[in-house]
């Protein structure tokens, strides 16, 4: 069923708010989304009636509790079409399961004279941990180019894999660029040589079906705070395979199965990755997320968001002197701009002054800035409860800031 907007936009409240005198029109979805009303109510339900520890207790609530966070991995298990819940560890965030995976991954696997490649469309969060995992065991951190168009370079991906390789690790969705990777074909030409592959998917799981049973990769990382549900609260999926060999990244209850003073034996999976208490508020809004989401589809998400970008790109080109920055075939909905040569700091301003807000900077993706030689661009990210009304709103303020920079 197509999206029906006002009723989409009735769930979520900070959408009616105004700032500036003027309505809010919130474009930085890549940032972090907007939260419904049932991700809202799913928390303050969790803490009026289960607020529980979990798996430790025997007694009533605690049992309610650990029935609800279980049944919330079996939901997002569902969700990304993992094998089994296993393989869903749940994390702070998607920049928690990037630096787990590099660093338990990095401490068993990495030795001097390895290689792990990248991107260079890589967000600080895919790239730091490797550079320093790299650094600490005298690997090397080889990174792919991208085309003219923000495009991945695969030619050249492909040409840095050799014997070397220990593991691939590269985004879904460039939050800067907007690029969709061809994943199932780069995962497939990895594992023919031997090479694993991570996925960053902070950017890719909220706008369109991810199933990482078909794509074969090796670990997929996301946050729920882009995916309409808390901060705060992340998942790392991992081939079993893989979670099994891994070593522990942090210590301390629940990951353990038997402590003595002599030595100490790890949980199963997924628990030998959750150590301490878990962010159980999270998880249950995380679950609210993944629940609105079915609801609404993710078909019928990607096809609204497509249409909004179209509008946006259209919009804006008809502007001059616009400079795009991530204009590959396959995109996710957000626009990268600069306006002529005007800051983008000082465009991001008056924008905001217009109440449209974008983002402005190097997004934590300096290599990539870098690459192009600017000081950053300005980013507008839209989501499924954006309107195309606002996408004109958008393209007016970008007139009025090049008018009032003439
Ligand atoms: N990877 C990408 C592509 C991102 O866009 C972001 C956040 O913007 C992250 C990783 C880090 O996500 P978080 O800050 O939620 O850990």
């Amino acid at each position: 069923m197509p999206i029906d907007i006002q009723k989409v936009r009735a769930d979520f409240p900070i959408l009616s708010h105004t700032v500036y005198k003027r309505p809010l029109i919130y474009f930085d979805n890549a940032a972090t989304t907007q939260k419904p009303l049932q991700v809202i109510k799913a928390i303050s339900d969790y803490y009026e009636n289960d607020n529980c520890n979990i798996h430790r207790g025997v007694h009533y609530l605690s049992m309610k509790a650990t029935e609800a966070f279980e049944e919330a991995r079996k939901e997002i298990r569902e969700f990304i079409n993992a094998p089994s819940t296993h393989e869903v560890v749940f994390t702070k965030g998607a920049s928690e399961s990037l630096n787990l995976v590099a660093a338990s991954f990095g401490k068993k696997f990495l030795k001097p004279g390895d290689e792990v490649v990248t991107t260079i469309m890589e967000h600080h969060s895919n790239f730091v941990p490797w550079q320093i995992i790299c650094e600490e065991k005298g690997a090397v951190l080889r990174v792919a180019n991208i085309l003219a168009d923000g495009d991945l370079d695969t030619r050249h991906l492909y040409s840095l894999i050799s014997e070397k390789t220990k593991i691939i690790a590269l985004t879904h969705v460039s939050n800067v660029l907007g690029t969709i990777n061809p994943l199932k074909e780069i995962i497939a030409h990895a594992h023919r040589m031997g090479v694993p592959v991570l996925v960053d998917g902070a950017q890719g799981v909220a706008h369109a079906k991810v199933d990482v049973s078909d794509l074969d990769c090796d670990f997929y990382c996301f946050s729920g705070h882009k995916m309409y549900g808390p901060m705060g609260i992340g998942v790392l999926y991992g081939k079993e395979k893989w979670l099994e060999e891994l070593p522990p990244y942090q210590s301390g209850g629940e990951m353990v199965k038997d402590v003595r003073i002599e030595r100490t034996t790890f949980n199963e999976l997924p628990f030998k990755f959750e150590a301490g208490t878990p962010n159980v508020e999270g998880v249950t809004g995380l679950r609210a997320a993944v629940q609105y989401l079915k609801n609404i589809g993710m078909e019928e998400i990607s096809l609204y968001e497509d249409r909004l970008l179209k509008r946006a790109v259209e919009g804006l080109s008809s502007i001059s002197d616009m400079r795009f920055y991530g204009t590959a075939p396959e995109k996710a909905s957000l626009v990268s701009f600069l306006i002529g040569d005007i800051h983008p700091f000082d465009a991001g301003t008056i924008i905001d002054k217009m109440g449209i807000a974008v983002r402005t900077g190097h997004h934590c993706a300096q290599p990539l800035i870098d690459h192009f030689g600017i000081p950053g661009t300005v980013r507008a990210s839209f989501a499924f409860y954006n309107t195309a009304d606002e996408i004109d709103r958008l393209t007016e303020a970008v007139s009025r800031v090049k008018r009032m920079f003439a």
